[in-house]
């Protein structure tokens, strides 16, 4: 049986992974990067150099550990840490290192396109907000603070484009990542003319947009003899991490919406046409899905908050956790399990990060609120996977307003580990939650889209159905969806009544 391959670029390092037709992964290798650069505060950069190195190892190892020849790989799909800058000259060499998606540096150039654009024409062009996060202000930060470096920029590309570049020869990206450059006309999937105008950016840096699953190029000979692949094999577009990793959860129909509960939060649903928040609190991106949309909310500290909680008052189930072996959240896990549901009163607000959606607030700061002298660190641990889930369901809500279906909801990232935090998360969505039998994400959704341009799947549609199969599937219990439901209304009032005073206090505290 014939295999594709999916290469994610992601931040820490380049997953390459096999998968066979009915979706089983015959190998699977990873290429660490260097940490990323911090050298100011809010400052975030990679070099592109070092992607292609882990790419090269990632894929030289994963044929290796399938034991599978390059030959015999018919396509490969690539998935990517989205927003990042790479700029090449008119040679191709890289130009300076690559600013990556969290990289904040770029608040002026924000403020300059939200006035030169206006904020309601920036949501018709291309039906986002100017955040820091996004590729065009790191470019304008670029051609501001180093013009003798963007004068002899040539060409644009995103991280994963990068890759696609040293192993194809070309100039390419796919929809649903260029949706994160601030550039493309979303609704109409290709650059936004009216937008390059506005910021002044010549049309001829940016590489040719396809949708994901389509052929972009091949394997050169050159990168044939360094990663052990066959010369010829087609690439496709692929697509940004977020959006392949929702293929690999099958997150591609109406309903169909996923929770990933990683360090950061994001619930990611499927839409049929481009749904618009007019204030900007969620995503509106093309999905890789050919002709369709999705929309995504974020909650910055979600695992975050636990691992936070752990590292400032889990010293002895560290300890424990190093002599005996076991992990140590599943001590805490077990700690708030013996808590009734509801946490007796007690709410945990998670923005140890500021927070994305719904607030759109930098300055938000995390609390629990409702302290008595009767809570207990139990509480305290439950009260944090409940506040997680109450933010994650902020994103549900928008959808909600803006008329999206959401009928099951399917869990994927660390804190999906556990059950309880599954059940958790059940009742407070209100939802069927389920988990998937693979856990590849991002590197798997990419080998689909590589299966859907090689014609071994007719489209990403059926790719799901034949390679994606479900482990678990919890319901909401009743009793515990009422008693979320009022709790709910109170967590999503708080930090409204407080953030004036949230923003006080982080400036006294700056
Ligand atoms: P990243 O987003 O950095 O890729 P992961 O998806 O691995 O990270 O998620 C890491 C988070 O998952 C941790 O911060 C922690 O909150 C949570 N987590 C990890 N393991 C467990 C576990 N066994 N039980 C509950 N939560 C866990």
């Amino acid at each position: 049986m014939s295999c594709v391959m999916g290469i994610d670029v992601g931040t820490t390092g380049t997953r390459a992974v096999i998968v066979r037709a009915d979706g089983h992964v015959v190998g699977a290798a990873t290429g660490d990067h260097q940490p990323m650069r911090m050298s100011k505060p809010g400052w975030a950069e990679q070099d592109p150099a070092d992607w292609w190195e882990a790419t090269v190892h990632a894929v030289r190892a994963a044929l290796g550990a399938a034991g599978v020849a390059g030959s015999e790989i018919a396509a490969i799909g690539l998935s990517g840490q989205m927003h990042g800058v790479v700029l090449l000259d008119k040679t191709h060499a890289v130009l300076r290192p690559s600013l990556i998606w969290c990289d904040q540096r770029s608040q002026a150039q924000c403020d300059w396109i939200a006035d030169k654009v206006g904020s309601d024409r920036l949501i018709r062009l291309v039906s986002n907000p100017a955040l820091t996060g996004f590729s065009a202000p790191k470019i304008l930060w670029v051609r501001d603070n180093e013009p003798e470096i963007f004068e002899r920029a040539a060409q644009f590309l995103l991280p994963k484009d990068f890759v696609r570049f040293r192993l194809t020869g070309e100039f390419a990206t796919d929809v649903s990542d260029a949706s994160g450059t601030l550039l493309l006309d979303v609704t109409n999937r290709r650059w936004s003319a009216e937008m390059l105008g506005a910021l002044e950016i010549d049309a001829k840096i940016l590489p040719r947009v396809y949708e994901s699953p389509e052929i972009t190029g091949r394997i050169t000979r050159e990168t044939a003899i360094v990663t052990g692949l066959k010369a010829g094999t087609p690439v496709v577009g692929g697509g940004g991490d977020q959006a392949s990793s929702a293929v690999g959860n099958g997150i591609v129909l109406p309903g169909l919406t996923s929770a990933t509960l990683g360090t950061s939060g994001v619930i990611f649903t499927y839409t049929d046409a481009p749904k618009l928040d007019p204030q900007g609190r969620i995503h509106t991106f093309c999905h890789a899905v050919p002709g369709k949309w999705h929309v995504m909310g974020v909650t910055q500290g979600a695992g975050l908050s636990l691992r936070w909680f752990r590292e400032q008052f889990g010293h002895s189930e560290a300890w424990y956790a190093r002599e005996t072996g076991v992990d140590s959240y599943d001590l805490f896990m077990k700690e708030a399990e013996r808590i009734p549901p509801g946490s007796a009163g007690l709410l945990w607000l998670p923005y140890l990060m500021g927070e994305r959606t719904p607030h759109l607030d930098a300055r938000a700061r995390g609390m629990w609120f409702g302290l008595t002298a009767g809570h207990t660190r139990g509480h305290l641990i439950r009260s944090i996977l409940e506040g997680v889930a109450f933010s994650l369901r902020d994103s549900l809500e928008i959808f909600k307003e803006l008329d999206i279906p959401v009928e099951q909801i399917r869990a994927s990232g660390g804190g999906s580990r556990s059950f309880l935090w599954r059940q958790i998360q059940a009742d407070i969505y209100g939802k069927e939650l389920v988990t998937l039998r693979t856990s590849e994400g991002s590197a798997f959704g990419a080998a689909l889209l590589a299966g859907v341009g090689a014609g071994i799947y007719s489209s990403v549609e059926e790719s799901a159905r034949e390679a994606i199969q479900i482990r678990e599937c919890l319901a909401p219990l009743a009793a515990n969806v009422q008693l979320y439901d009022r709790q709910y209304e109170v967590y999503r009032h708080l930090y409204p009544a407080v953030r004036d005073l949230a923003h006080q206090l982080a400036a006294l505290g700056e």
